[in-house]
C-alpha cells in the first residue's frame, strides 16, 4: 500500500462514519507566536477543543503536515522524521472512548481497510496516579476487542496536556504494531484548574482536575510509519517514499546510511518550510531552516570533496522529486521559490567554508589536524567538524568527535568565565543547574514586567546551583496573587518548550529591538541578544538552555525588600 492509498482510505473510512474532511493547516501556527511549528493535527484545532464551535461540525478528519524539531537528534533511526504527515480524527463532544477505540481497531484490522494482524497489535493505557484515576474504561474496551497485550503507563507516556499550565487534558491510549508506535487516541476529559481556597495557603500544589463538560477525542496516526508497517518494512526510510530519494545520492564511502537518511529527511522538511514562507535566518524558524540546509550542504560537500558543488549537486534533484510527490496534495509547493532560497543559502554557506578550507590546507601543510586546530577552523571559519574530518580522512584518522566536543566545552567555559567577569552576569558557575536558573531569570523578569508593569528593570542578579536571586525596581510588596500569576506565566513558557535563540548584533540594533539590558554597564559594540519565543528578549552573555522545556517547574520561594524602591525575589526550579 502506498502513502497515497493509506491517506485516501483513512479519509474515506472516517467520512463514511460522519466525519467532515478539513484541510491541512500551515506549518506556521496562526495566532500563536509562541510555538515554532505545527507538531500535530490537533494543534490548529485547539480553540475547538476548548469549546469553540467548528464550522464543519463535531466530527472531523484530516491529513496534517507536521514538523518536530524536538525529534531532530533521533532522525536517521528507523522511525523518526523531522517532517511527516499525521492522520487525525476528532470527536468534539460527539463520540467517546468506546466509539473512538472501536473505530481505530476496525480501521487497523478489518480486511476492507488496513487488514493488520490483530495479534501483533499491542496498546498502552494510562495507569493512573495520585491525582487522576486509572483509565480502566479504555483497557476494558481493548480487552473486549481481543487485544492481549495492554501496558499501563504513567503521565509521561499516556497523558496529554494541558497545553499551558491549566486547561483541557486527559489520558491517551497508544497503539503499537510489532512494538512500533503508530497511532495515539487522546481523551480530553479533564480541565486542570487552579483550586479555589479560602484559607491562607502556600503557593504550590493548588491545581485540581475537574471533569470537562465537552469531552473530546483527538487522534494522531503517522503516515510514514504506518506505510512502512503495511509494507513489512523495518524502517520508514525503506518505503517507496524514501528509497527513490536515497538512490539519488551518489555512492560514497563517507556518506553512510544514517547520513543519507538525514539528507532525505531534511530535504523534505526544507521543501515544506520554504513553501510555508520560512526564509533562512539567524532567528527562530529561519534558524531551523538554515541549520537543515547547512547540514545537507555539508554532507553534499563532503561527497564532492574539493569540488564546490554546483551543477552536480544532488540536493536539487531531491528537492524536485519531493515537490513532484507532494504537489498534488499541497499546491503551495513552488519549485522555483524552493530552488532560489535553497541555492542562495548554499552559496552563502559555501563561500564561508571556502576560506576555512584554505586555512585548513595551510594548517595541514604545517602538520596534522588535531582537535585544537579543528576547533579553531570551526570557531573562526564556521567549518563544520564533519567536513574537517572528511576532507582528508587519512590525516584526520585520529581526530575524534569527543575530543572536538571537549575543545568546544573548554572554550565555552573560558568565554563564560571571561564574560562573567566582564559583564558581571552574576553567575556562580556554569553548571547545568545554574544555566537553567539563568534562563529562568530571564523568564521571571519578563513575567514581572507583564504582571507589575514596564517600570520593572533588573537591578541585580545572583545565581547559585540552588536558587536564583533577582533584584528589580518596584516599590510595593507583591501580593500573593501577583506572585502566583508570575509563577504561572513562567511555568506556561516552560510548558511551551520555547526555543532560546541567541543573535549577535550592534548595541543600537539591540535597543531598537527593545532588548532588555543594564545599559549603564559597558557592553561592547556588538552584543549577544537572547530571546525566548516572543516572551523575553535580553542583552546577555549567556549561557542558556536551548529550550525552556528543560527547566522543570518554577517556584518563587521568597519576595522581600532589598533596598528602597527595589524588591528581591528568590526562586527555584524543582
Ligand atoms: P514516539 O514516542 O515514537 O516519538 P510520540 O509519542 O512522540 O511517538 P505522538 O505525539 O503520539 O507520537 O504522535 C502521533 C503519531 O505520530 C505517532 O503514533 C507516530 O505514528 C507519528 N509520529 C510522531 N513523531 C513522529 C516522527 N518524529 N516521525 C514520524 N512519525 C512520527
Ligand atoms: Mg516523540
Amino acid at each position: 500500500m502506498t502513502t497515497r492509498e493509506l491517506k485516501e482510505k483513512y479519509l474515506k473510512f472516517f467520512e463514511e462514519r460522519g466525519h467532515k474532511i478539513i484541510p491541512s493547516a500551515s506549518l506556521i501556527p496562526e495566532n500563536d507566536p509562541t510555538v515554532l511549528f505545527t507538531t500535530a493535527g490537533m494543534h490548529p484545532l485547539v480553540p475547538y477543543l476548548l469549546g469553540e464551535k467548528h464550522p464543519m461540525g463535531n466530527k472531523l478528519v484530516n491529513v496534517q503536515k507536521c514538523i518536530r524539531t524536538g525529534d531532530i537528534d533521533e532522525v536517521g533511526d528507523d522511525w523518526h522524521l523531522t517532517f511527516f504527515e499525521m492522520l487525525g480524527n476528532w470527536g468534539l463532544g460527539s463520540y467517546w472512548k468506546k466509539e473512538a477505540i472501536e473505530m481505530s481497531f476496525e480501521f487497523l484490522t478489518d480486511k476492507k481497510w488496513l487488514g493488520l494482524d490483530k495479534d501483533k497489535i499491542s496498546v498502552s493505557v494510562f495507569a493512573g496516579d495520585s491525582e487522576i484515576p486509572k483509565d480502566k474504561e479504555s483497557a476494558e474496551i481493548w480487552k473486549s476487542l481481543g487485544i492481549k497485550e495492554i501496558k499501563f503507563l504513567g503521565k509521561n507516556d499516556n497523558f496529554w496536556g494541558p497545553a499551558g499550565q491549566t486547561g483541557p487534558c486527559g489520558p491517551c491510549t497508544e497503539m503499537f504494531y510489532d512494538g512500533v508506535e503508530i497511532w495515539n487516541d487522546v481523551f480530553m476529559e479533564y480541565n486542570k484548574q487552579l483550586k479555589i481556597k479560602s484559607q491562607k495557603s502556600k503557593v504550590n500544589d493548588e491545581y485540581e482536575y475537574i471533569p470537562l463538560k465537552q469531552k473530546n477525542v483527538d487522534t494522531g496516526m503517522g503516515v510514514e510509519r504506518t506505510t512502512a508497517i503495511l509494507n513489512n518494512k523495518k524502517s520508514v526510510y525503506e518505503t517507496d517514499l524514501f528509497l527513490p530519494l536515497i538512490k539519488l545520492i551518489p555512492e560514497n564511502a563517507e556518506l553512510d546510511e544514517r547520513k543519507k537518511r538525514i539528507i532525505v529527511d531534511h530535504i523534505r522538511a526544507i521543501v515544506f518550510l520554504i513553501s510555508d514562507g520560512v526564509k533562512p535566518s539567524n532567528k527562530e524558524r529561519g534558524y531551523v531552516l538554515r541549520r537543515l540546509i547547512r547540514r545537507v550542504v555539508s554532507y553534499e560537500y563532503i561527497n564532492f570533496r574539493y569540488l564546490v558543488a554546483t551543477e552536480t549537486a544532488f540536493s536539487e534533484k531531491l528537492l524536485k522529486e519531493v515537490v513532484k510527490e507532494y504537489k498534488p496534495f499541497y499546491p503551495e509547493l513552488n519549485l522555483n521559490i524552493i530552488y532560489t532560497e535553497f541555492t542562495n543559502e548554499r552559496h552563502q554557506f559555501l563561500e564561508k567554508i571556502k576560506s576555512g578550507i584554505k586555512e585548513y590546507l595551510k594548517i595541514r601543510g604545517e602538520g596534522k589536524i588535531d582537535a585544537k586546530s579543528a576547533f579553531f577552523l570551526y570557531q573562526t571559519f564556521g567549518l563544520p567538524f564533519d567536513i574537517i574530518k572528511e576532507l582528508d580522512p587519512n590525516k584526520t584518522k585520529n581526530l575524534k568527535p569527543e575530543d572536538f566536543d571537549k575543545e568546544m566545552q573548554q572554550h565555552q567555559e573560558l568565554s563564560r568565565i571571561a564574560t562573567a567577569g566582564k559583564f558581571k552576569s552574576g553567575l556562580a558557575d556554569n553548571s547545568e543547574q545554574v544555566t537553567k536558573l539563568h534562563t529562568a531569570t530571564h523568564l521571571l523578569l519578563a513575567a514581572l514586567r507583564k504582571v507589575l508593569g514596564e517600570h520593572v528593570f533588573q537591578k541585580g542578579s545572583n545565581i547559585t546551583a540552588e536558587r536564583l536571586r533577582l533584584d528589580f525596581s518596584h516599590s510595593e510588596k507583591m501580593t500573593k496573587e501577583q506572585i502566583k500569576e508570575v509563577e504561572n506565566l513562567v511555568n506556561e513558557q516552560i510548558k511551551k518548550d520555547l526555543m532560546v535563540c541567541c543573535e549577535e548584533m550592534s548595541l543600537d540594533e539591540a535597543k531598537k529591538k527593545n532588548a532588555m539590558g543594564v545599559f549603564e554597564s559597558k557592553y561592547g559594540d556588538r552584543v549577544k541578544v537572547y530571546s525566548v519565543g516572543d516572551f523575553s528578549c535580553e542583552i546577555c552573555s549567556g549561557p542558556h538552555v536551548q529550550k525552556t522545556g528543560d527547566l522543570g517547574h518554577f517556584k518563587i520561594t521568597k519576595e522581600e525588600a532589598s533596598s528602597s524602591g527595589v524588591r528581591r525575589i528568590k526562586a527555584v526550579l524543582e
